[in-house]
């Protein structure tokens, strides 16, 4: 017999059937469907994790919990803490009047005193307007941010441009003041509000660094200094 007739053998022609090896069945082919089960779990796990059991848990205790709520925040206030939400002025002046984080969330001691230093300046002639507020972690970041493409460095953006950590705008501590004849009679007065000019290279940035009519501390070379 040969190989050729091995592989085919004939049909029978009646008779009993003659022995012929049928082929042995394939296992089904699984392979194809556990990644996709797998994946199924795989992300009922994390949404699980995330929405159901994330809840629960004791807030900022761990740095991945911090850093999703983090990402849950901003979330849900839309258009992320770095825009009015988060200290912008959407005008780029604003009144110590006027509802908007930048201004709310400053510290009241500070706003009491820019309000009557800004009384006392519009006596003299001089207008003087809040350009910069309290500002969220994230909008200080964003400034710093922009701060290093425009200057190359992170260590010169740094003499600008403050970081989240040290920044007094994100405790609400410090107001940048315009405009530039403003931000002068401020130089000159702020002492007696105990407002003073911190950094030299910031004309108009102003922190409550004395008590009214006392004096201000050297000034900083910058705010990176
Ligand atoms: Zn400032």
């Amino acid at each position: 017999m040969t190989r050729h007739e091995l592989a085919h053998p004939p049909a029978p022609v009646g008779g009993p059937p003659r022995h012929v090896p049928r082929p042995v069945p394939r296992a089904p082919r699984r392979s194809g469907r556990r990644p996709t089960a797998f994946l199924l779990v795989t992300a009922a796990v994390l949404l699980t994790a995330v929405f159901g059991v994330y809840p629960l848990l004791d807030r900022g205790d761990a740095p991945v919990v911090r850093a999703v709520d983090q990402v849950l925040d901003q979330a849900r206030s839309g258009s992320g803490s770095t825009g009015v939400a988060g200290g912008d002025i959407p005008d780029g002046v604003a009144t110590l009047d006027d509802d908007l984080p930048a201004i709310t969330n400053l510290d009241a001691d500070l706003t009491a005193a820019v309000r009557e230093a800004a009384a006392d300046a519009a006596d003299d002639g001089i207008d003087f307007w809040v350009t910069s507020g309290w500002r969220s972690p994230a909008y200080q970041q964003r400034l710093l941010d922009q701060a290093v493409r425009q200057y190359g460095s992170l260590e010169v953006a740094r003499e600008r441009v403050s970081t989240p950590e040290l920044s007094e705008h994100v405790s609400g501590k410090a107001v940048d003041i315009g405009p530039t004849e403003g931000a002068y009679w401020l130089i000159q007065h702020g002492a007696e509000y105990g407002l003073c000019q911190v950094y030299s290279n910031e004309i108009w940035h102003f922190e409550l660094l004395t008590k009214p009519g006392g004096t201000c501390p050297a000034l900083l070379e910058n705010a990176g200094g």
